[in-house]
């Protein structure tokens, strides 16, 4: 189905931040991302450059995209600090502090175990990448001005921040194609694409009357769900429909953390990752799904550091601060990111689209590796 929207922003983006968003090879991938930056700054050109060049292995494209399969999840809103650090003391109270493992690795695995376990697990048949750990300088952010969650999702899914359309969360439809949206047209996807979300404003996001995605959203009434129901209703959908892309948002995390609540905010990140857990065991039980299908799990946004972490904006530091995990076949079993890089979320729907052999966006020239986007 062809979107009911022309795509203002497309244009714009093919001359300047788009740049970012060219799917070429992927060994490639991750130095256009630097590329799109430099474009407009020239003298971080060769900084940027230089940070690329040490990048890790990144993830290349499966064999058989015909077959291949791609889960999206998101963590709305969970911090890279807590992803590579566990809880943290200084934001517990002090009876909860005391049950803290005493190192940040200790701490991070009790939060996060399959993120730990099986993603930067030690065993290299159990390993992907995880991203974004800035303390190694490893560094992924989002490029919209906002620093919010609607205008984060669209930058994720359509591959380039609006800052035109989409200010902020009560933004209307989005006028933006979404890489599931493209998915959902090619030969062999088309009707095996959904999305199911905590919040109800992917219905916004997703727009489903134009993009005909299946999309499950929220509560009827236009409240957020609690994670665990969008959960069950995407485990049941993908045991019925086998979709062969398919999309989760968990949400309780950001509202949580808006609340102010740290031992909330971590038990919502805590159970999402339980459901990813009991998410890769289903796919590698179904022979549809089992060495066929990439697992990509990110956030929408960062948050304050220290006092501020629990809300985050345009003018708060940190809060365009994401990370990336990935797991699957094409992913080489590189485990947590360990050298200087720079990566942008709007390069995530590249990397689903390169693992469906989809040309997204459509209209951005494939560059050869180490050519620099401006040239
Ligand atoms: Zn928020």
């Amino acid at each position: 189905m062809k979107s009911c929207f022309a795509k203002p922003g497309r244009a714009a983006r093919a001359g300047g931040f788009g740049a970012t968003l060219l799917p070429g090879l992927l060994a490639a991938f991750w130095l256009l991302a630097a590329g799109g930056a430099s474009a407009q700054n020239p003298a971080q050109n060769t900084q940027q450059a230089a940070q690329n060049a040490a990048s890790p292995t990144l993830p290349t494209p499966l064999a058989s995209p015909d077959s291949a399969n791609v889960v999206l999840v998101t963590l709305d809103g969970v911090r890279w600090q807590e992803v590579f650090g566990g809880a943290d003391p200084a934001r517990l109270p002090r009876r909860l502090r005391a049950r803290l493992p005493a190192t940040a690795a200790a701490r991070r695995r009790a939060l996060l175990p399959f993120l730990w376990d099986s993603v930067a697990g030690r065993e290299p048949s159990r390993r992907g990448q995880l991203l974004g750990n800035r303390a190694l300088g490893s560094r992924l952010d989002v490029r919209n001005r906002s620093r919010l969650s609607y205008p984060g999702y669209n930058e994720l899914l359509s591959g380039a921040p609006d800052d035109a359309h989409l200010l902020n969360n009560r933004a209307p439809l989005n006028p933006n194609e979404t890489v599931l949206e493209a998915a959902n047209r090619a030969p062999g996807l088309a009707g095996r694409v959904a999305a199911f979300s905590t919040w109800a404003a992917f219905g916004r996001i997703l727009n489903p009357a134009c993009s005909g995605l299946l999309v499950d959203a929220g509560r009827p009434d236009g409240h957020e769900r609690a994670d665990s129901l969008t959960w069950l209703a995407a485990r049941a959908y993908l045991a019925r429909a086998r979709p062969r892309v398919l999309f989760v948002a968990f949400g309780n995390t950001d509202t949580e953390a808006h609340l102010g609540h740290y031992a909330g905010y971590l038990a919502a990140a805590h159970a999402a990752d339980r459901y990813l857990a009991q998410l890769w065991a289903y796919l590698q039980s179904q022979p549809q799904y089992r060495g066929r299908t990439t697992l990509l799990v990110t956030t929408d946004h960062g948050r304050g550091r220290s006092w501020a972490w629990s809300q985050h904006g345009r003018w708060l530091p940190g809060s365009g601060q994401t990370w990336l995990a990935a797991l699957g076949p094409g992913i080489a079993p590189t485990g947590e990111a360990g050298a200087p890089s720079q990566h942008f979320q709007g390069e995530l729907d590249g990397l689903v689209a390169r693992c469906l052999g989809l040309d997204f966006p459509a209209a951005a020239p494939v560059l050869a590796v180490g050519k620099s986007v401006i040239e």
